[in-house]
């Protein structure tokens, strides 16, 4: 294996040769395009790698505000997530950039994590946990004692099959964040899978992987399909790695940023001495002697002599010159619907509100308009702010019909992630053989704010070490942020 690193150097170190970026005369200027946490991640690690050999960075955001698919929705006067919600107790960039901005975790409320859990058929509830609101720990402890009993009743010895699947799926990722003496910079995402031992897992779907690890199909077909269509929108057939990190998302330790997932991409912009350029699209990237140009929706014309592109190339209009060569990629829609009003018990045949869990998940049938339906805050019995996830927009009459008071309603259509299938192919890191890369790639794999962070990282790497010829050093200083964050940011 180690000889292998060291062929992947030497690689890294010979076609380093042929990039003709002249270091001699100025440090190139790197343009990004998207100020999510993709793009502001390729900012935070260019200027931490490396204090010289980098120059300018301009990050250009078609939007106002940065972010990209982390933003908060304000319905009925309070804040929450809109889109990237969750993140994971081993996600460490993330969690390292919290601490350095000197930002707060937030954990889920007791009244969230404890709360009831159901998964509607259309018809049923096939299976629901006991919620009883108190306050008292023991009662607390007892209740979660008895939905723990309920759940092994119902899915067995599968569900420590399911623990293991997903912590050794977290222990290859682990990898990732590994020095750089014993991990290389890679030039391909199925480089990158490979080494951490991750590849295999997205040739075959999740269903196939569970069915060989002799999973039952009622865990597959519920719990599993449960937790599938409330990350990404998507059945079982979805790759075996999506598909664990999906689960993963599941874990006990999940947090947040308190006051939105966004001030992570914030912060980071605001301090890596960035040019940010809101509200101006890219509308093409052409190579022009050795330069790449940037023409944006504002008339302006960019020169830079690396080019990183921060967003997934599928729905965009960008347009490149020399045409590049990318896998065809479908990204799967999630309509979310936010609503501050009430559920109807009657659509779910029940009599009174306070049956309907405050998680109703749903397995894979046509008679289902959701993927799910949860409970963001009580405000009182009779007043709940909700967030629901369909696969197609929800009309006013099912909404009705879902809900018996709708006080305020808000719906957001996010291109969210990739619509994934096994085996999976994977578009190339770089994109020109020159200097434009692709974070974006890595999403086939999977899309979270910190495989994102992780495709940056190493993007941020390859390039320093395509630029020298070297590895960029190891004992990296990060630096400490101060607290007036980047206040520009969506409110969906
Ligand atoms: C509803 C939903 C729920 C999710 N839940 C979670 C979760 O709980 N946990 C988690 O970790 N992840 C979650 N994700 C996934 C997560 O949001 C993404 O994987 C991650 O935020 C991607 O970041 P990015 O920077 O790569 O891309 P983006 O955030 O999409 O950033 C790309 C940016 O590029 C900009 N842009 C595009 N084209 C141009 C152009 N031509 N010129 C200039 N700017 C351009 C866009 O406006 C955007 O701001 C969720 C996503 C959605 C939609």
């Amino acid at each position: 294996m180690k000889n292998l690193y060291l062929i992947l150097s030497l690689i890294l170190i010979s076609t380093a040769t042929t990039v003709a970026v002249d270091l001699e005369s100025s440090p190139p200027t790197v343009c990004i395009i998207g100020s999510g946490i993709g793009g502001s991640s390729v900012a935070h690690f260019l200027r931490n790698y490396s204090s010289s050999v980098i120059g300018k960075i301009r990050i250009f955001e078609r939007n106002v505000y940065v972010g990209g698919r982390t933003a908060t929705v304000t319905l009925a006067g309070e804040t929450f997530e809109a889109g990237a919600s969750i993140l994971h107790p081993k996600n460490y960039h993330t969690l390292n950039y919290t601490k350095f901005l000197y930002l707060s975790v937030r954990r889920p409320p007791s009244a969230e994590s404890d709360s009831g859990f159901g998964i509607w058929n259309g018809r049923e509830f096939v299976f629901k946990t006991l919620s009883f609101n108190s306050d008292l720990p023991i009662i607390k402890r007892l209740v979660s004692f008895a939905n723990s009993v309920l759940i092994f009743f119902r899915y067995g010895f599968s569900l420590f099959r399911l623990n293991k699947f997903v912590d050794n799926t977290v222990d290859n990722f682990l990898k990732y964040y590994e020095d750089f003496e014993s991990r290389p910079v890679f030039e391909t995402v199925e480089e990158m899978l490979k080494w951490s031992g991750l590849y295999n897992l997205t040739r075959r779907t999740l269903q196939e992987e569970l069915l060989d690890l002799h999973f039952s199909p009622r865990i597959i077909e519920e719990l599993i399909t449960v937790i599938t269509r409330i990350n990404y929108g998507q059945s079982i057939s979805i790759s075996g790695l999506a598909g664990a990190v999906s689960l993963a998302g599941s874990d006990s330790g999940v947090w947040s940023v308190e006051g939105g997932n966004w001030q992570l991409a914030a912060g980071l912009i605001n301090y890596s001495n960035i040019e940010m350029h809101l509200d101006e699209e890219v509308e093409s990237v052409s190579s022009i002697e050795q330069k790449y140009q940037l023409n944006t929706t504002k008339g302006k014309s960019y020169q830079c002599e690396i080019t990183v592109v921060a967003t997934p190339l599928d729905e965009v209009n960008i347009q490149f010159l020399p045409g590049i060569s990318i896998p065809e990629r479908k990204l799967q829609h999630t309509y979310t619907t936010f609503i501050r009003g009430l559920l109807n018990p009657a659509y779910f045949g029940l009599s009174s509100v306070s049956e309907v869990p405050q998680l109703v998940g749903t397995v894979e049938t046509p008679d289902v308009p959701f993927s799910s339906i949860s409970v963001l805050k009580q405000h009182n019995e009779n007043d709940m702010s909700y967030k629901v996830f369909s696969r197609k927009p929800l009309d006013d009459v099912l909404l009705d019909q879902i809900f018996s008071v709708r006080n305020e309603t808000i719906k957001i259509d996010w291109g969210a992630y990739p619509h994934y299938h096994a085996p999976e192919v994977f578009a190339p890191f770089i994109l020109d053989g020159q200097h434009l890369y692709y974070v974006n790639a890595f999403e086939n794999a999977a899309s979270t704010m910190e495989t994102s962070a992780v495709a940056a990282e190493n993007v941020a790497r390859l390039i320093l070490s395509r630029l020298s010829g070297q590895k960029p050093a190891s004992t990296v200083t990060l630096k400490s942020f101060g607290d007036d964050a980047y206040d520009v940011h969506a409110d969906l």
